[in-house]
């Protein structure tokens, strides 16, 4: 079966001109926030954010993943990969990692200009286009084919966009545990956090921060979660 064509930025101008939003946050309607009901484990998460102070790259926790076979969806934002681009391609190659676009230039994906934690919003639908198209051609330079899922930078988003995103032919990825608070997490904060994970639970950690506790929490938290018998598996296949 032939992919549906992509939407241009013009249909997506026209067909969503004036829609008002009023959801605002990380779990839109429409947004996958947990894996189907029956799931066999958990989903980890984890975003590659960019940027002036987030272009670096946490090999020891890429390391972890591997030695642990510990499957995961990486999100990456543009600014990332333009910092990381060896890196990024080898991440591509690996069959334990799926990518995700994590966004152009790493803004919370608004119709109408919101903000999250400081960092502006795009400001109609035209920009929340580009904000995930551009990465997207990224993205499908890198694996060949287009990314399945989607996560705007700081993950919030309104209900319009989160439509435009499912428009486009990606499925906005949100999160049930929040296991590093945007890499500000102290380690132990990050064992309790992602300890807690049952099936069916999507987990969200940071990959651009090595100096910061997620992969010492993280370490502690596999131990934990096997020990109750939890599993690591993919996001479902869109
Ligand atoms: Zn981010």
């Amino acid at each position: 079966m032939q992919p549906q064509p992509v939407p241009t930025r013009d249909k997506i101008t026209s067909t969503y001109a004036g829609r008002k939003a009023n959801y605002w946050g990380t779990e839109a309607p429409g947004v996958l926030t947990r894996l189907p009901p029956g799931a066999a484990g958990v989903a980890l998460t984890i975003d590659f954010c960019g940027g002036s102070s987030g272009n670096s790259a946490d090999l020891a926790l890429l390391t972890l993943l591997r030695q642990q076979h510990v499957p995961a969806t990486l999100f990456l934002n543009s600014r990332w990969i333009a910092a990381n681009q060896s890196l990024a391609k080898e991440l591509a190659g690996d069959p334990l990692f799926e990518l995700g676009n994590h966004g152009t230039s790493h803004a919370a994906l608004s119709v109408s200009g919101k903000s999250a934690y400081g960092i502006p919003g795009t400001r109609n639908p035209g920009e929340v286009f580009d904000e995930i198209m551009t990465n997207d051609a990224r993205l499908t330079e890198l694996t060949g084919q287009r990314a399945h899922y989607f996560r705007p930078g700081t993950a919030h988003l309104d209900e319009v966009s989160a439509e435009i995103v499912r428009a486009l032919g990606l499925v906005p990825t949100g999160f049930s545990i929040n296991g590093d608070g945007g890499a500000t997490f102290p380690a132990a904060t990050v064992v309790n956090e992602v300890s807690r994970a049952r099936s069916g639970d999507i987990v969200i950690i940071h990959g651009n921060h090595p100096s910061g506790g997620t992969t010492p929490g993280l370490v502690r938290s596999l131990g934990a979660l096997r020990d109750s018998g939890q599993k690591f598996v993919a996001l479902p296949s869109a």
